[in-house]
């Protein structure tokens, strides 16, 4: 068997695409409030690309360029700014913060209808509870690049590798809304490939390269890779994508496939956020 790619640039230029007309239709447009920390490289290159696919999408771009050495305090203050903001409808703190910042305590500061990350526990709460708020960007992608490839759920053996908070977590409690029969794994998972085998559908975001082989994988299966590494050999997943290729009836590529989710469903998200600020003011 030789699998289907499952293109999630393809898909990520749909979705973009929809959401440039949703926010057409919005009375006022969305303004995003990205927040950087520091001078982190790689934060500042995911800061430049949400910016620019937001602005392309109509979204107006309110972001601020924060001092690494910025106080508890002093940040604090600037999310309650924005918080109370009503030209701001979300709100995006890039992580990871300097280590003399709480970040958890920061983040508990975007009130739930502003959070497009969805990485606050409420969003989280309202997630675990099968309440409509806003949801993580990466999982959420994944489940709409599982929907446009017409993946079948109900009844079916999914199993996700990690348990993060950012993907693992809410990806099986996604999957596990939509009727599957999750198993959740991780570090401590003994014989991981026993358990990946039984997969109908299969996420792997553990964050290690190519450690999932076709020997893991039933033959069929849908799998979808969220891991990203740059290696000298070029980028990869966590899955060795040509060998499982052979097994697998649908696969994601790496790059081309979750990766350009991750922004759209951002500015999906500050979609959602902007309506959800039209029918009820913030709850702080
Ligand atoms: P993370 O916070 O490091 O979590 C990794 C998870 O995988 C943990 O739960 C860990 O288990 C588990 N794990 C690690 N090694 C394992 C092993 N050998 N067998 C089974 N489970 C193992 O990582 P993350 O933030 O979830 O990200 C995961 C991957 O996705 C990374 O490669 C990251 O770069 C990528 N990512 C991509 C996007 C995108 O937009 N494409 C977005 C986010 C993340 P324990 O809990 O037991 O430690």
């Amino acid at each position: 068997m030789t699998a289907a790619i499952i293109d999630g640039k393809a898909a990520a230029a749909e979705l973009r695409a929809d959401v440039a007309t949703d926010v057409a239709g919005l009375p006022t447009a969305p303004g995003l409030a990205t927040l950087l920390v520091g001078d982190d490289a790689a934060s500042a290159i995911y800061i430049k690309n949400k910016r620019r696919m937001s602005t392309e999408v109509g979204i107006r771009d309110l972001h601020q360029h924060l001092p690494a050495d910025i106080s508890q305090e002093e940040l604090s203050g600037v999310l309650e700014g924005l918080a109370d903001d009503p030209e701001v409808t979300g709100i995006l703190l890039q992580l990871p913060v300097p280590k003399h910042l709480d970040t958890n305590a920061l983040l508990a500061m975007i009130p739930p209808e502003k959070d497009v990350d969805g990485l606050t526990e409420r969003s989280a709460g309202k997630l675990i509870l099968g309440k409509d708020g806003l949801r993580p960007c990466t999982p959420s992608g994944v489940m709409y690049l599982l929907d446009r490839a017409g993946v079948e759920l109900e009844g079916r053996e999914a199993v996700v590798v990690g348990r993060s908070s950012l993907v693992g977590k809410p990806q099986a409690q996604m999957l596990l809304e939509r009727n599957a029969t999750v198993t959740t794994c991780h570090s401590r998972t003994r014989d991981l490939a026993e358990v990946t085998r039984r997969a109908d559908v299969l996420v792997a975001a553990a964050g290690v390269p190519k450690m999932i082989g076709a020997d893991a994988v039933k033959p069929g299966a849908v799998v979808i890779d969220v891991g990203m590494h740059r290696l000298e050999s070029g980028l990869c997943g966590d899955v060795d994508t040509d060998a499982v290729a052979e097994v697998a009836s649908q696969i994601t590529p790496v790059p081309g496939g979750v990766g350009p989710m991750t922004i759209a469903m951002l500015l999906r998200n500050t979609v959602l956020a902007a309506r959800l600020l039209e029918v009820a003011p913030t709850s702080g």
